[in-house]
């Protein structure tokens, strides 16, 4: 599961030079969702008195199907339709309609995206068109628009309104804790795989009770009996998870009739984007704003809101999260008298591109055929290249992205570069990095994500929630104060006998029996600079403001700034630019993602701590693209991808076991999700289209040779140009798995020629081949280093010497490691 990433602010990372008011309307940036910036100017011409578009413009650049979506009034609508048909564009044109022609007040419309990202731009795209009027509607993504209905509505389901969110490091540290606490054997019960399963339960809408009633064996019933302590610790905590704040919202509304009317009557219009990877939860929530509400009494009754949602079920890729595919298919019978419209022509790729992805996609049983085509021509052939291994695919891609650049036109920041996992964004990064290509990874190890980045946002988050337990815990004793863990231990038997918060017991420390006269001391000492910074929160301070004030008087920075450990330099640096991030926030919080000028209109005082953590709190991967320069590659998972396009784009790892996985290899659904995901890839493209594979790829270190992606049999073997074929000839590689003679078609090995190798005896070959004698590096502490396998790293010590020398190597969230430098793959930047 991932988790989410500031909201826009990775930008200030990737480059310091950035302006920090980097929300330009229409930025060059092309994976914009709507991309329609062709259109731009029609709403706003400089020195025309602003009247609003005419009925005309607010239509413009539409085709039929999608002119009749944009002004269907009355019944629920479902637009389904292939990749790059202008769904989203639709969706963007109907809100400006609605508003400007329905007279719609922009207060009443509710609009959902995938991501925080989509949001921003959508927002953008609908105020360029109608005028700052727009800035009121919620444009957000489901859990953004949960946690603003809760935020009021708390009280009545028993929490606070101040409320933390847990992101996914959180919950597993409270997973560990409830494990703890149940004595569980750490072993057999995997934080990770009970995380997975309260996910799905909460999905479903499944409660502590029904798992409980449901349970239909031992197992079950433990997993039961963690959901429920799980459930009880965030609520002790005064905390919820992603999953809990769209059952929650649905919870209120079945319980508060009152509360689902008010609403109902607020909500006119409903739009729901990316409809096909909805879950049960928010279906369900979905549904109880639009659908008819036999429950409401006759006076309270309102006529349902109107609903369009826009998706594409062969997009479908996050059933690993609960999505239902169902929700898109059976749209008609759950909102009986909808319409469909289908849009048919892409105005995205080129047709080359279009008939790959509708073949490849085409193998998948059970769906409705769609006919997909495009005006745009044929345009260039997909290139294919094999690589001998990852190193070979990263040196391909680059080459020809300096080749694109130096003789095709082409930005850097029209290139996106794919792959199916994380991981692989490493071999691409070393290879940029020495060829000096700027990049940016969206999505990859995240700034907010670093240790010295969480610690401050846990003291945040524990001065505006004392209860939240979790991040309280985690600086308590950072930096160190002398509040060891049998100190904390005595507390929490307090806190259980009181039955007080943490928090609670934290200040009545001195009744804590068995605890030491100095960590009595050191605890007191913790509360009152607590409760001073607290005094700062509640008068309104600025979230900077507190945050300087934190790292000041926690000893962050005095601690950071005394260790000579190279990193440590790295970490103050990343905290001043959460300062920063910060800052900018407070001084224009309207200019981002989840801002929310609503509030402001309803009184709301000004941002402060909570709006800004709240911010942090509900992002996604895509926020994190970089805006407005030219000179950047993406590089991003498949999934990130989504809803995007790119003039160029790199499809990697064509490889069965990679993409597709290897979970999926034997399982027909989840390898039918991997093609979809498969159909997102290749439909990212606009004009140019490239197509990878390594024949040898290390994994965890141990090089894997992995045929040739099943993918790659279902393309239609005209449409691609294979650039290489095969791998370089060598002790290890075998001729027949490659094809052997320069054809086409061999260069995808068949599915029986793939099976009948020893991976293992490769796997040997090449383990051996790949530790021939070399020079030992000459590093000093300090010095940066590129390992094949962990990545970047600093090295931190070195002891022994020549053959003999082992470096500590810090490979960041990797940790750090004890290298015998003779054998070990690494080399020095
Ligand atoms: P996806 O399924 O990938 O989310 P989509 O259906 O949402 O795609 P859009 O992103 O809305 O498609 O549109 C794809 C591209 O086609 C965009 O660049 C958009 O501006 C352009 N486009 C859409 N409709 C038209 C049209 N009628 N004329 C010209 N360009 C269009
Ligand atoms: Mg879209």
């Amino acid at each position: 599961m991932s988790t989410p990433s500031l909201p826009g602010f990775e930008h200030l990372l990737a480059d310091p030079r950035t302006p920090s008011a980097a929300t330009s309307a229409g930025g060059a940036h092309d994976g914009a969702h709507d991309g329609a910036h062709e259109d731009d100017g029609s709403a706003a011409r400089p020195g025309t008195p602003r009247r609003g578009p005419t009925r005309e413009e607010l239509l413009e650049g539409l085709n039929e199907p999608q002119r009749a979506a944009v002004v269907h009034a009355g019944a629920p609508l479902l637009v389904v339709a292939g990749a790059g048909s202008g769904k989203t564009r639709v969706l963007t044109r109907r809100i400006a309609w609605l508003i400007q022609e329905r007279q719609a007040h922009p207060g009443s419309i509710l609009a959902i995206t995938f991501t925080n990202k989509a949001a921003a731009e959508m927002k953008e795209r609908v105020e360029d068109l109608v005028g700052k009027r727009a800035r009121i509607m919620w444009v957000s993504t489901f859990h953004s628009a949960c946690v603003r209905i809760l935020r009021k509505e708390a009280d009545k389901l028993g929490y606070k309104s101040s409320f933390s969110i847990y992101d996914a490091a959180d919950q597993k540290r409270l997973m560990q804790l409830v494990c703890k606490d149940l004595d569980l054997d750490p072993k057999r019960y995997q934080p990770g795989a009970l995380l997975h399963w309260v996910s799905n339960h909460k999905n479903e809408l499944r409660d502590v009770d029904a798992a409980k009633s449901d349970a239909k064996n031992k197992l079950e019933e433990t997993y039961a009996a963690v959901y429920d302590l799980y459930q009880r610790r965030l609520r002790e905590a005064n905390a919820m998870d992603f999953d809990d704040l769209i059952m929650a919202t649905v919870n209120l509304f079945q319980a508060y009739p009152e509360v689902r009317e008010t609403y109902r009557r607020r909500f006119r219009h409903v739009l729901v984007d990316e409809y096909q990877d909805t879950n049960h939860a928010q279906y369900a929530l979905i549904h109880q704003l639009c659908a008819d509400d036999p429950e409401a009494t006759e006076g309270q009754r309102v006529e349902p809101a109107e609903l369009m949602v826009v998706g594409d079920a062969d997009q479908s890729i996050y059933a690993f999260r609960g999505a239902n595919i169902r929700n898109i298919l059976d749209f008609e019978e759950d909102f009986p008298n909808a319409t469909s419209i289908l849009l048919e022509q892409n105005y995205r790729s080129t047709q080359t591109i279009l008939t790959a992805a509708n073949a490849v996609i085409g193998n998948n049983k059970g769906r409705k055929p769609k006919r997909l085509w495009s005006d745009a021509g044929d345009g260039a052939r997909i290139v294919g290249y094999v690589a001998d291994d990852e190193h070979d695919e990263a040196r391909f891609v680059s080459s020809t992205i300096d080749e694109l650049v130096d003789e095709h036109g082409v930005r850097p920041a029209d290139v996106a570069v794919f792959y199916r996992t994380n991981a692989q964004s490493r071999v691409f990064e070393e290879v940029f990095i020495r060829t000096g290509q700027p990049y940016k990874v969206v999505g990859g190890v995240r700034f907010y994500e670093r240790r010295e980045v969480r610690d401050a946002l846990a003291y945040l988050r524990m001065l505006a929630n004392p209860d939240d337990q979790v991040s309280l815990r985690r600086i308590l004793n950072t930096p160190k104060r002398g509040i060891g863990d049998r100190a904390v231990e005595c507390v929490s038997a307090l806190a259980d006998r009181e039955r007080i918060t943490f928090w609670e017991a934290l200040r009545r420390a001195d009744e804590a029996p068995g605890l030491a006269t100095r960590s009595a001391t050191n605890i007191r000492g913790f509360v009152a600079m607590v409760e001073e910074l607290q005094s700062m929160v509640d008068a309104g301070e600025r979230a900077d403001v507190v945050l300087e004030s934190v790292l000041a008087r926690s000893g962050y920075i005095a601690e950071l700034e005394e260790s000579d450990d190279p990193q440590d330099a790295t970490r103050l640096e990343n905290l001043a630019e959460l300062v920063a991030v910060a800052r900018e926030f407070s001084d224009d919080p309207v200019a981002g993602p989840s801002a929310d000028p609503a509030d402001v209109d309803a009184g709301t005082v000004a941002p402060g701590l909570r709006d800004f953590l709240e911010r942090v709190a509900l992002v996604a991967d895509t926020d994190s693209i970089p805006q407005d320069d030219d000179g950047v590659v993406t590089l991003m998972t498949l999934h990130t991808a989504k809803g995007l396009e790119f003039p160029v784009v790199f499809l990697t790892g064509l490889e069965d076991g990679v993409f597709p996985h290897a979970r999926a290899l034997g399982d027909q659904p989840e390898l039918e999700e991997e093609r979809r995901l498969a159909y997102v890839g290749l439909t990212r493209a606009r004009e140019r289209l490239y197509i990878s594979r390594a024949v040898v790829r290390s994994a965890w270190g141990a090089p894997s040779h992995n045929p040739g992606s099943r993918f790659l049999d279902e393309l239609p073997v005209d449409l691609v140009d294979w650039k290489r074929t095969e791998a370089a000839q060598t002790s290890w590689s075998r001729p027949d798995l490659t094809g052997g003679s320069g054809s086409t078609r061999l260069a995808t090995p068949t599915a029986a020629g793939r099976r009948n190798f020893s991976s293992a005896a490769l796997r040997a070959d090449a383990a051996a081949k790949s530790k021939p004698s070399r020079e030992v590096p000459a590093l000093e502490p300090g010095d940066r280093v590129l390992h094949d396998s962990f990545g970047m790293g600093t090295v931190v010590a070195i002891e022994g010497v020549a053959e003999k020398s082992v470096a500590s190597i810090d490979f960041g969230s990797e940790g750090v490691k004890r290298l015998l430098l003779r054998y070990a793959p690494v080399e020095k930047l």
